[in-house]
């Protein structure tokens, strides 16, 4: 029986990232996939980032993933959203060239040593007593593994909808994935159903472009990678989205759909995702909204096809067509392809650990889609952590987990773990709590350390990212500390519209000002005289740091008192032993969801939902005990 130190099922997003991670750490992979050509396809927008998804790309290019490498090889649009609000918020998105991205991903992955590609279908994971020791596969062989990360996304039992037609199928032109839940549930997991949907491709040149509102990219691109070459990007030639607007005749056809609509009529068991809902759902949901804002997105540099953002549907195929010649710029549209819904399923996450590895079975992770995420970021995310984690138990390392507070990484996982979910979970910057650190811009302040240390970052990128921050840190210092006098820059107060000062202020008070600039506070000062503030003005990167810790100071303060105050409660372990049936003080609710969820620490304990301040109480004095 060939043997591997990891086997990971699905190349999808979080396969690829898993694959990579764990070989270049040194162990042999086994990346079992359906389709070797279908690695890092992208099953429904072409596109990366976004708000909060962005940050998650920026974090795993920080460590070391490989996501943040392939958009900007493969983008045709970069747009930083959200730049009107503040930096916590800004998240970058890139429009990719969808055939371009998955080749670009399959460069990769079979350019990487230690990585060996196997075009299969598993069928069934092999589990001794609570230990995984391999899998097999659809064309009869076994395959032995120490270690084996599930990342099949919507490919389990898969069915896809289209108005009252269903066939299995978990992507368009893609057969399902069969064996694996029920051989999982057959070792005591859980498992539930979700689904997902695609809007309608259209053909480009069935378009009226003339009459629609043009989104072009930033005339200043931003790459997500910290190691993509400024000079050579954007690599591709840059092109514009344009945006249209559904209506309530639009609305009025949709709904002529509704008794053959998949959703509506009860045929689709799934739960869908609410931040995403289908154009049938919004139509519903939102039964006062006018209109609904549709982009047009390029499926590529090449590519006659067109990708309806907006307007995702199950809706027979005929209804989508009627309608859509309805919108503003579409009237003669054709329609390539028709949109679909997916169900598939998936494993509740209260069954993994932080590390993805599963409570159950020793040895065995969880990432992506199964874990009932939806996005390609999210199961990008959950991969690296996966594959890093799998190696590291492999070469008797040190559990990689990152706190709340250290990355959305974190949130992500430590929402999924607490709280598990029931309904597709989409990252958002509202889940986390300390946003105003977690920025996209400081991601490889924050975490390149622990790719270099995990071995998934050259040491020469990481040092420049510390020898930057000794530049951040003593310009702070020197900003603090250092003051202007009224006549130096009393000029600039008034030209920039704000009051001036009577004798003298710091650089750092100043910046607080809202309408001033750094750089040009610096320029006030005469900078170039200043070894520290020299060094600092000549590097956009530092200065672009040093000015939001400046000017947030006090926000991102009181984020550090909370984050170290809560501390405390996450270095207070719990062990996963514990049987709570037995506290009978904690009420019957608090003990069923600690049993279910079993959290590794007082902090995580605290997050789950139904456990109050009193149960926490009885548990502190238990382990103290
Ligand atoms: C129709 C559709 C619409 C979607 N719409 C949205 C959306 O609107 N918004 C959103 O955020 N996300 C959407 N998604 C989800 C998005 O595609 C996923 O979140 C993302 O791709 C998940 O990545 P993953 O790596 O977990 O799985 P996937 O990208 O699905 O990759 C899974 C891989 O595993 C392989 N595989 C599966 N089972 C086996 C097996 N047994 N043996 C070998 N290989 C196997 C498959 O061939 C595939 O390569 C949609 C997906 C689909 C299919």
């Amino acid at each position: 029986m060939k043997t591997y130190d990891i086997i990971v099922i699905g190349g999808g997003h979080a396969g690829i990232e898993a694959a990579s991670a764990a070989a270049r750490m040194g162990c042999s992979v086994a990346l079992i996939t359906m389709d070797k050509y279908a690695i890092g396809r992208m099953s429904c927008n072409p596109a990366i980032g976004g708000t909060a998804k962005g940050h998650l790309v920026r974090e795993i290019d920080a460590l070391g993933g490989v996501m943040g490498r392939l958009a900007d090889k493969t983008g045709i649009q970069f747009r930083m959203l959200n730049r009107s609000k503040g930096p916590a918020v800004w998240s970058p998105r890139c429009q990719s060239d969808r055939e371009l991205y998955s080749k670009a991903a399959v460069e990769e992955i079979l350019s990487t040593e230690n990585l060996e590609v196997v075009e299969d279908s598993v069928t069934d994971i092999i589990i001794e007593g609570k230990e995984v020791k391999g899998v097999k596969t659809k064309s009869g062989n076994d395959i032995a593994a120490k270690a084996v990360i599930l990342s099949s996304g919507t490919f389990l039992n898969a069915l896809m909808h289209v108005g009252l037609n269903a066939k299995s199928g978990g992507r368009y032109g893609e057969k399902p994935a069969t064996g694996i839940t029920e051989s999982l549930m057959k070792a005591g997991f859980e498992s539930g159903r979700l689904k997902t949907g695609t809007p309608p491709r259209l053909a480009k040149d069935s378009i009226n472009w003339d009459v629609l509102e043009e989104q072009p990219g930033d005339d200043n691109p931003q790459p997500f990678s910290y190691q993509t070459d400024l000079n050579e990007f954007p690599y591709l030639p840059q092109v514009s989205c344009h945006i249209t607007y559904t209506d309530a005749a639009v609305h009025k056809i949709l709904e002529k759909g509704f008794d053959e609509s998949p959703m509506f009529t009860g045929r689709i068991k799934g739960v869908g995702p609410r931040y995403c809902p289908s154009i049938e759902d919004k139509i519903v949901r939102f039964a006062d909204k006018e209109r609904h804002q549709l982009f047009l997105e390029p499926e590529g540099l090449d590519s006659d096809q067109i990708y309806l953002n907006g307007f995702s549907t199950s809706l027979p195929a005929e209804i989508q067509l009627e309608a859509m010649r309805k919108v503003k710029g579409l009237e003669n549209v054709e329609m390539v392809r028709p949109g679909y819904a997916v169900e598939y399923d998936f494993f509740p996450p209260h069954q993994i650990d932080n590390t993805l590895e599963t409570k159950l079975v020793s040895g065995l992770y969880f990432a992506g889609q199964i874990n009932g995420t939806s996005g390609y970021e999210e199961a990008a995310a959950q991969g690296l952590m996966a594959g890093i984690n799998a190696a590291s138990k492999i070469q008797g390392r040190r559990d990689f987990v990152l706190k709340r507070s250290e990355a959305y990484i974190g949130v992500l996982i430590d929402d999924l773990v607490t709280k598990s979910t029931e309904e597709p979970y989409r990252m958002f910057t509202s889940r986390a709590e300390h946003r105003l650190l977690l920025r996209q811009d400081n991601a490889d302040r924050r975490l390149m350390h622990y790719g270099e240390e995990l071995g998934l970052i050259d040491k020469e990128l990481s040092d420049q990212v510390k020898e930057r921050e000794e530049i951040i840190k003593q310009s702070i210092s020197v900003c603090q500390t250092k003051k202007l006098h009224a006549r130096e820059v009393n000029g600039y107060l008034v030209s920039r519209g704000t009051p001036p000062i009577d004798s003298t202020e710091t650089i750092s008070k100043l910046c607080k000002r809202p309408e001033l600039e750094l750089k040009e506070l610096l320029n006030v000062n005469g900078a170039e005289n200043d070894p520290v503030l020299r060094q600092l003005i000549n590097d956009s990167v530092a200065l672009n740091q040093v000015e939001i810790e400046l000017k947030y100071e006090g926000y991102m303060k009181r984020q550090q008192e909370t984050i170290a105050r809560l501390e405390r409660y996450e270095d207070l372990k719990i062990p996963l032993t514990l049987n709570y049936s037995t506290l009978n003080a904690l009420s019957i609710e608090a003990r069923e969801k600690l049993n279910k969820i079993k959290p590794r620490s007082i902090g995580q304990a605290m997050r789950i939902s139904g456990v109050s301040p009193s149960d926490i109480s009885i548990l502190l004095v238990y382990l103290k005990k």
